[in-house]
């Protein structure tokens, strides 16, 4: 059963997917997005997969309970797609070459084009989870795109917090947050001719890094062919980094923030966030009592360290 359930106490929305329980956690039959699988062509670049287990879909159910004044329920309308990058199981992110990350990028943008016409659809979500420990079940390297019927709590802050900042100083916070860390540079980490990629002032996680457009740009949309390299280019050069940190695979979680699909949102400044899990070589940060249970960050480190410690992990020039 799969059904949008109201949480009236904090106005969100949460998704229930019991099916989802019943995903496999580590494929047996060899991986089912490797050629020969029979489930995917036996070539291909990059690929839009149907989702097997999607927590929203293009004919949900009807929810399995009723819907009242106080416990609103919806059907999970929306669209899930599983994004392969390569045909190479072993090929990740860092890895891949500058001209193939830029097919995953226009990959990106066509499929949110497609998206936004969808009716009944508010946002799309790009995001990738990496790494066994923060709950990824299929290695072989992909992304998911999360077409939504409401717009996500977080991006929806965010969307509150830059309006108000426009209605007062007549500027984009984002364009202003940019201009600030480039005038410090403490907490840069790599930089090109279209982004900028730094751990914020106000970082949450250690390794926490964000990639700006420098352009005051909405969506992917709005990207021109040679920023659609550049940030393929800083995608490959943070997740470099992130892995010659401590010399393993890195797992993080990213997601792509953009402008809603409806309605104007000309305040909205396009970015990217990494969270990976590692505080250190061996540590992870957990979201425990204080970030769970009052939605407080407590991050142990500063950011101009960490970011120090990034920007000197190799490549140290744009690889
Ligand atoms: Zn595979
Ligand atoms: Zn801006
Ligand atoms: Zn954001």
């Amino acid at each position: 059963m799969t059904e949008l359930r109201w949480n009236p106490t904090a106005s969100e929305w949460i998704s229930t997917a019991t099916e989802r329980q019943n995903r496999p956690l580590m494929p047996t039959g060899g991986c089912p997005f490797c050629p020969g699988s029979g489930r995917v062509p036996n070539r291909y670049d990059v690929l839009i997969y149907p989702n097997d287990f999607p927590a929203f879909s293009s004919s949900p159910p009807f929810p399995a309970i009723e819907n009242d004044r106080l416990y609103r329920v919806r059907k999970s309308y929306g669209k899930c797609d599983v994004v392969l990058y390569h045909s190479d199981h072993h090929l990740s992110v860092p890895v891949l070459p500058v001209p193939h990350l830029t097919l995953l990028v226009r990959l990106w943008k066509s499929r949110l084009g497609e998206l936004r016409r969808m009716k009944g659809i508010r946002y799309v979500l790009i995001f990738e989870n990496k790494g066994a420990v923060i709950g990824v079940t299929m290695p072989h390297p992909h992304g998911q795109i999360y077409a939504l019927p409401f717009v996500p709590p977080r991006v929806e802050k965010e969307l509150a917090a830059a309006r108000a900042y426009l209605r007062k100083h007549r500027r984009c916070l984002y364009c202003e947050i940019l201009k600030k860390e480039r005038d410090d540079g403490r907490r840069i980490v790599a930089e090109n001719m279209a982004f900028t990629a730094f751990i914020p002032f106000y970082a949450r996680w250690p390794f926490e890094v964000h990639i700006f457009a420098r352009r005051h740009l909405e969506t992917l949309e709005a990207f021109r062919p040679s920023e659609e390299k550049a940030l393929a280019a800083i995608l490959k050069w943070v997740t470099s980094k992130y892995d010659h940190l401590y010399g393993f695979s890195f797992p993080y979680m990213m997601a792509l923030h953009q402008a809603p699909v409806r309605g104007r949102h000309p305040y909205y400044h396009f970015h990217i966030e990494f969270y990976p899990p590692y505080r250190s070589k061996d540590k992870l940060k957990y979201m425990a009592s204080v970030e769970t249970g009052g939605g407080a960050f407590l991050n142990d480190s500063l950011a101009e360290e960490k970011a120090a410690e990034l920007r000197s992990a190799e490549p140290r020039s744009a690889p």
